[in-house]
């Protein structure tokens, strides 16, 4: 590996300092057959402190054919609760924590090379992940920290002429995935479940140690309540973020929930494109329990499972108040939300009635969630007619805006810093599911360019950019409500 040096970065080791019951060290399996690197993410390599001048370097690690010196590759244990159901049987069955590394910034991530072969945890699965599902992870990992929503981030791409079965037979993939951490609440529940509350306790102190440290000083009385609030509030935050941008994460299993709160794991996840409260874009998902109007509750849910995990740590009462925060912490940051989405800046008392009262009409005349709050946005600079357009019957577009303009008006705010505040807010691109498929079907033909084009749209999703409004359209009729396989 030439042409790789190391600018000022450490690396660490974090979790393999937990007990070892808690991973498996795994080699990769290498990928076989021709590579070739479909994407490296050089502003996130920057934040990470690592050089890009030579990416190609980089697919052979991702391709699992080399290691640096340093990386000790293992595969982590977990359990979870899958569509309600607990699952003794899960870890990483197609993914490695590589390492672990601090970067100029001080702060110190986790590097996961998915699709990595087979692990002690991948039961009947082959260990591979496919290039349709990778790019998929890799353009919406990028396009929600766009976004201002917390989320794992996608360093390097590689495909592989390696066959893979799923439905059909697919191309084999691999990606190196960052975040801050890797443990999931159903770290938790294999602790608490499987190994005792020593075990248990051990996870608690190193998790809040490495990513609460905030926390760390808090008597221990307090400390676990306060974690666990803490938790609670994030995922509150991070769910009030997707409500907020129309998205459906599709497998809100506990194993698929990060204790550090970022969005996780993603599979079979859809923006909303016409406004459909009840969406479900997860086809195996045939009850809707991970319906996009349930996320809210499908996440108070997950936190009940590590609250019953948690339990020899604490007092029922103790956890039962922390777990009371996630509503709170949830209403309070939709209604924030919604009000600078709306461009409300002077709070009233039944702000929160106009809200449920937009979602009803969008939901009842199927409007695009995004065209609208956008077209809302411009209406000082660009008129109704945005707006409008979207409507067959322009007549309840029309009242509803005769409402919002009387509302406006006890906004002190210009029309000028007003519109500048909501499009700062309400994207004018977001990653539609068709955008995602024309993308994959180019890159399974071998052409990258489109990828990385979309990926750099992605990227400023706030702003105007000429020459890409096409990304900005409405779906063709095609591409609406495309219902996602899990199978990855
Ligand atoms: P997911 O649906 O991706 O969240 O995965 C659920 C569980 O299945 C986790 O334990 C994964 O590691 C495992 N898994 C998913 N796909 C594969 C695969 N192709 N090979 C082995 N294990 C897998
Ligand atoms: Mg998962």
């Amino acid at each position: 590996m030439t042409a790789f040096t190391p600018a000022p970065f450490r690396v660490q080791q974090r979790y393999r300092s937990l007990p070892s019951e808690f991973y498996s060290p795994v080699q990769p399996t290498p990928l076989r057959g021709d590579i070739s690197l479909v994407h490296f993410n050089h502003a996130l390599a920057a934040e990470l402190g690592i050089r890009s001048d030579s990416p190609e370097d980089w697919a052979a690690i991702t391709a699992g054919r080399e290691l640096l010196e340093g990386m000790v590759p293992v595969a982590m244990k977990y359990t979870g609760h899958q569509f309600g159901a607990y699952n003794p049987d899960l870890g990483d069955g197609r993914g490695l924590l590589l390492w672990e590394t601090r970067g100029p910034d001080g702060v110190t991530r986790d590097w996961h090379l998915k699709g990595a072969g087979q692990t002690p945890y991948s039961r009947f699965g082959d260990g591979r992940a496919v290039l349709r599902s990778t790019i998929r992870e890799y353009l919406c990992s990028e396009a929600m920290h766009y976004l201002g929503i917390p989320t794992t981030r996608a360093l390097t791409l590689v495909s592989a002429r390696e066959p893979v079965r799923r439905e059909s037979i697919e191309t084999a993939a691999a990606m190196i995935r960052v975040a801050e951490s890797h443990i999931r609440f159903g770290h938790f529940e294999y602790a608490a479940h499987h190994l005792g509350e020593d075990a248990l306790r051990t996870l608690a102190e190193h998790t809040i140690e490495h990513h609460f440290p905030d926390l760390a000083e808090t008597e221990e009385a307090d400390r676990y309540p306060a974690f666990f609030r803490e938790v609670c509030r994030r995922t509150a935050i991070m769910i009030a973020g997707w409500q907020a941008v129309g998205f459906c994460h599709g497998v809100m299993n506990s194993d698929n929930m990060s204790i550090i709160g970022d969005t996780f794991d993603y599979g079979p996840y859809a923006f909303l494109d016409d406004f459909d409260a009840g969406y479900i874009c997860n086809h195996t998902d045939q009850g809707g329990r991970y319906a996009y109007n349930r996320q809210p509750e499908m996440g108070f849910i997950n936190c009940q499972f590590l609250a019953h995990a948690l339990r020899p740590l604490m007092s029922d009462d103790d956890l039962r108040r922390s777990l009371r925060s996630y509503e709170t912490c949830y209403n309070e940051t939709f209604a924030g939300l919604m009000r600078d989405k709306l461009g409300l800046a002077e709070p009233q008392e039944d702000d929160m009635t106009l809200v449920m009262d937009t979602f009803s009409m969008l939901h009842q005349h199927r409007i695009d969630l995004t065209l609208f709050f956008r077209g809302l946005s411009t209406l000082p600079s660009q008129g109704p007619s945005p707006v409008l357009d979207l409507f067959v019957d322009r007549s309840v577009a029309e009242q509803w805006l005769a409402r919002y303009q009387q509302r406006l008006q006890q906004e002190q705010r210009s029309d000028d810093e007003r519109e500048r505040a909501m499009c700062a807010v309400n994207p004018r691109y977001i990653l539609r599911n068709y955008l995602a498929q024309q993308v994959i079907q180019e890159a399974q033909n071998g052409d990258y360019e489109p990828l990385a084009e979309l990926l750099t749209v992605l990227q400023n999703p706030f702003d105007e950019q000429p020459g890409y409004a096409r990304y900005a359209a409405a779906p063709p009729d095609w591409g609406k409500h495309m219902s996602i396989s899990c199978s990855s």
